[in-house]
């Protein structure tokens, strides 16, 4: 295809100092069209430019709740009560053992980041969770203690003072009386003013005692978790209403079940 000369212009580049020029054959439609590619250029920038930008605020938005996370992190780090950090101190933990992360002693455990140590600190508290679920704790059933542990005055003789070995829970005939930890069944019958009478044999030497029951749901030898349901409310045996005699033993000793209650006690 041939072009008229029309269809050429001429763009005349002049250097600074006059020295030379130098001459340039555009297509006219091309300056013209000049315009439109400069706009398509230029919305092209914008919009880039635009996408750069908010991108680079929402880095920043992410940048700045990461640092907000952290200090929240530390924050919380710091707030680890004084008197749990000097019992761990006694139990002669000082710090956390790096073995797990490839560590070894403490002079690694500056060196970890924060992800690294609250995962041990998870681990460590899941233990502690698993331990805690063999250990007495809690309440075999949710309500108001009517008798606590100690002496008190014998229902049956006004005389006496009677020494109480557990605590009594308000209930009625047929609650639900529920194990406080992970045990063995090695009691579950008539045993004398306890009534109808459940034993539950735990970790170090812990026992619990669950007494007055209308209906014993488990058997000896029964292996039983925390929260089960280990029998029913009654009066059975040395009572004089429906509710629920729980013991706490340690080493075959009748201990304040109060102290097993809430892990605060
Ligand atoms: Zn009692």
């Amino acid at each position: 295809m041939k072009l008229k000369p029309s269809d050429i212009s001429t763009v005349i580049i002049v250097n600074k100092n006059k020295e030379g020029t130098h001459t340039l054959q555009v297509k006219t439609k091309h300056i013209s069209r000049f315009k439109q590619y400069i706009y398509g250029v230029l919305a092209v920038i914008v919009t880039l430019s635009g996408t750069i930008i908010y991108l680079r605020s929402q880095n920043q938005q992410q940048e700045e709740e990461k640092k907000q996370l952290m200090a929240q992190l530390s924050k919380l780090k710091g707030e680890v009560p004084p008197p749990a950090i000097q019992d761990l101190k006694k139990r002669g933990l000082k710090g956390f053992s790096t073995n797990a992360v490839g560590g070894n002693g403490n002079a690694e455990a500056a060196k970890l980041t924060d992800e690294e140590t609250y995962s041990l600190y998870d681990e460590y508290l899941s233990r502690l969770v698993h331990t805690v679920a063999f250990t007495p704790m809690g309440y075999p059933r949710i309500s108001s203690l009517t008798s606590y542990f100690g002496y008190r005055s014998d229902p049956f003789n006004t005389a006496s003072a009677e020494f109480h070995p557990g605590i009594d829970f308000k209930g009625n005939r047929g609650d639900e009386a529920k194990c406080t930890a992970n045990g063995k069944v090695v009691f579950a019958g008539r045993y004398g003013g306890y009534g109808n009478c459940v034993r539950i044999a735990h970790a170090n030497n812990f026992e619990t005692l669950y007494g007055h029951l209308s209906r014993i749901t488990v058997k000896v030898g029964e292996q039983v978790t925390v929260g089960e349901k280990i029998g029913e409310v009654g009066s059975t045996g040395h009572s004089t209403g429906n509710h629920l005699h729980y013991e706490v033993r340690k080493n075959g000793k009748a201990i304040n079940p109060i102290k097993f209650l809430t892990l605060n006690n």
